[in-house]
């Protein structure tokens, strides 16, 4: 039986009786995203945009929280610095009517519609190496997503980054750029084993404002309300305020039942676990945040739903 980590919710090896999961323990000295006395990725986030002054920078904007305060927060820093700032959304046919108007309303209420652009990718023909259905197959992306929901398999992680991270590698391209921003809400650790705001991907390095502009889930909230931003929580489920897949292969899984105990959670979703183990770690959540929500999941409310079910002609 696997012990419960007291900083986080990491799951520690019955053999390490007492004190912190290793990861905690291994943490190096602030890197906490919240920390005060953290000035280190504020001084890479300075360091970058200094060096883009009179230049242009991508913003991959998806719509949801984190993102739509980064966007905010990157239009101020780079008005100064004479940096155009081009929002984009990359449409995989899964955003949801919510999310699309939210970008909308925020892209308008921002001045961003002469720059912003959707880039679409739904009918877009793709290799998919690791499909649900376990077949090295070319299929259309949007079917790709259906055929998640219809298997319940969550595409979140390898599948949906490696469709997502070709498209981001064809817009740099045609930018001719190498940095993409995104609303990013935890630094990542380098090769020196640092944690940065810049994370080299494939191909290209993306620079994370979330953990760059040192934001918090509660932080990001109040900025949308202090700042009369019109972004209204979609509703979508699955600890996404961008996306209908996360909640509704969920939903499916846990047969729409929202309470749970820690323990049963931690059999069935160490994802999860994980998912908000490194967040609290990183000072992105408060602890007892991410206990209410492992214990009483985010489930989609019935409108998202029923448009899932729509697009997956259910
Ligand atoms: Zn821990």
């Amino acid at each position: 039986m696997n012990r419960i980590c007291p900083s986080c919710f990491g799951l520690v090896k019955a053999k390490n009786a007492d004190g912190p999961c290793d990861a905690c323990r291994t943490l190096p000295a602030n890197v906490k995203v919240n920390s005060n006395s953290n000035m280190f990725y504020r001084q890479e986030r300075e360091d970058f945009l200094n060096s883009r002054r009179n230049d242009a920078v991508l913003f991959a904007y998806s719509g949801g929280l984190d993102s739509t305060v980064a966007l905010s927060q990157l239009i101020e820093e780079c008005k100064s610095r004479s940096i155009t700032v081009i929002p984009f959304t990359i449409d995989y046919g899964f955003k949801g009517k919510e999310t699309w108007k939210n970008i909308s309303q925020v892209i308008d209420f921002l001045h961003q519609n002469d720059k912003y652009f959707v880039y679409d990718i739904s009918s877009e023909s793709v290799s998919i190496l690791a499909s649900p259905s376990a077949k090295n197959e070319s299929m259309k992306v949007f079917d790709f997503y259906k055929s998640c929901v219809k298997e319940g398999v969550l595409p979140c992680g390898a599948m949906c980054n490696s469709i997502i991270d070709w498209a981001f590698q064809r817009i740099l391209k045609n930018y001719n750029d190498e940095y993409l921003i995104t609303g990013g809400d935890t630094p990542k650790r380098n090769t020196k084993g640092i944690y940065s705001i810049f994370w080299e991907t494939h191909g290209f390095t993306v620079v994370r404002a979330g953990a760059a502009f040192g934001n918090t889930k509660n932080k990001n909230r109040q900025y949308i309300l202090e700042h009369n931003i019109p972004w209204n929580d979609p509703g979508c489920g699955g600890y996404d305020t961008d996306c209908l897949l996360p909640g509704a292969v969920f939903y499916a899984l846990v047969q729409g039942r929202a309470e749970h105990s820690l323990e049963e959670t931690a059999a069935s979703f160490p994802v999860l676990m994980e998912y908000f183990s490194e967040r609290v770690r990183l000072g992105v959540i408060e602890r007892n945040d991410a206990l209410e929500s492992l214990l009483h999941y985010d489930l989609p409310s019935l409108e998202s739903i029923r448009e899932i079910d729509e697009l997956c002609g259910r």
